[in-house]
């Protein structure tokens, strides 16, 4: 039987962890409500072209990095979401429960460990 108030618990924290790090390095725009990565703050040297180009690619770096958070995230959500549903916790493949020990390390797991790269 799995300990669904304890998977709980175990989904919010890591959701709230990675909602502080998608914070760290963006913000969400309201408008389509997607996260976008916010560029590193400016320093006070002069900047010249090969800040800018610096710059630049930690922004591209910092995109690829929350696109990479949110679906983490996503993925948390749905599960918090499946929670309560019947079928949670078990394998989507053969429909058998997913093992304990899996589900501790990947709350958001969908698949037991033989169907694991299904
Ligand atoms: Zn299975």
């Amino acid at each position: 039987m799995l300990d669904k108030k304890k998977i709980k618990e175990k989904l919010e924290r890591e959701r709230d962890m990675l909602l502080d790090q998608i914070h760290d390095i963006g913000k969400l725009n309201p408008e389509t409500n997607e996260w976008e990565a916010i560029p590193e703050e400016l320093n006070s040297r002069e900047s010249d072209q090969n800040d800018m180009a610096d710059r630049f690619e930690d922004f591209e770096a910092r995109s690829i990095m929350i696109k990479t958070l949110e679906s983490r995230l996503n993925n948390i959500l749905s599960a918090i979401k499946g929670l309560n549903r019947e079928s949670f916790g078990r394998c989507e493949i053969c429909k058998k429960d997913i093992e304990m020990d899996r589900m501790e390390v990947n709350p958001a797991a969908r698949t037991c460990k033989k169907h694991l790269n299904n």
